[in-house]
């Protein structure tokens, strides 16, 4: 049993990125529809004032510490997780290891061309990669969408949609999805594609990632603000929840 985190409610996997690995591996060869959720200060900021939003984050089957304010709000909680485990580090650990094995994936989300490219970009990167399907993440038929992804049966569908609408996407969908596992991964179609750059390591490695991309998307400043409140809200109230 993995144990948790509770972080103003949401409960938070205390895993490492290569049990994280495992874990996610594990779930291909399962009998589907798991959910791999990677929630930053700002989504568990929100989700902290939106209790449905909780409900759905906490319905995962692995939920990773995407930002370093979830990994110091553990901390300030005196309950460490060992380690950042990004969405986008985890997805570059999975992937080598799918292309090997023949596992597929599906990319669904970002702007139009964005998924086609990224899909070429990784086959690239990672030949022998199956890339079961494409679609953009601006449609307004939930059904046809569900359609293409189900004829193509992947065993992981990555929901770039951005936060809240890619955790509600897959939550609401979860059941009438024929996929082995499926992850809420933001913008990491951008980066897959080459249209944003990751921070470069140093920033990654310092906890820096967040003043990296305030350099390079400034009009990013006012979400950004989330990570001192978050840090506020787990140092004055994050005693309430329950530690688990
Ligand atoms: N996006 C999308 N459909 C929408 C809204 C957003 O596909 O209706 C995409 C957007 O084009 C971008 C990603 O979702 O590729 C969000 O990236 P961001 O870095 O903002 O992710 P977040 O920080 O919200 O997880």
């Amino acid at each position: 049993m993995i144990q948790k985190v509770n972080i103003l409610g949401a409960k938070v996997d205390k895993i490492t990125m290569s049990e994280a690995k495992q874990v996610a591996l594990s779930f291909f060869d399962s009998d589907g529809g798991k959910i791999i959720y990677t929630p930053n200060s700002e989504i568990i900021l929100y989700a902290s004032k939106n209790e449905e939003f909780m409900e759905k984050l906490n319905s995962a089957d692995l939920m990773i510490p995407d930002g370093i304010g979830v990994v110091y709000g553990a901390k300030i909680l005196r309950n460490k997780l060992p380690e950042r485990v990004a969405g986008f580090d985890l997805l570059k650990e999975l992937l080598p290891v799918m292309a090997s094995t023949g596992y597929s994936v599906y990319l669904l989300g970002a702007k139009p061309g964005v998924a086609e490219t990224a899909a070429e970009n990784l086959k690239r990167d990672y030949p022998g990669l199956v890339v079961a399907g494409t679609h953009d993440g601006y449609f307004t038929d939930d059904g046809e969408v569900i359609e293409d992804i189900n004829a193509a049966k992947p065993d992981l569908l990555l929901v770039c949609l951005g936060f809240p609408k890619q955790e509600n996407w897959i939550y609401d969908n979860r059941e009438k999805l024929d996929v082995k596992a499926m992850i809420g991964a933001g913008g990491c179609l951008d980066v897959f594609a080459g249209n944003v750059e990751r921070a470069p390591e140093f920033y990654c490695k310092h906890g820096l990632e967040w003043f990296y991309r305030l350099k390079k998307e400034p009009w990013r400043f006012m979400r950004m603000t989330a990570l001192p409140v978050f840090a506020l809200k787990v140092m004055f109230t994050g005693w309430k929840y329950k530690q688990n």
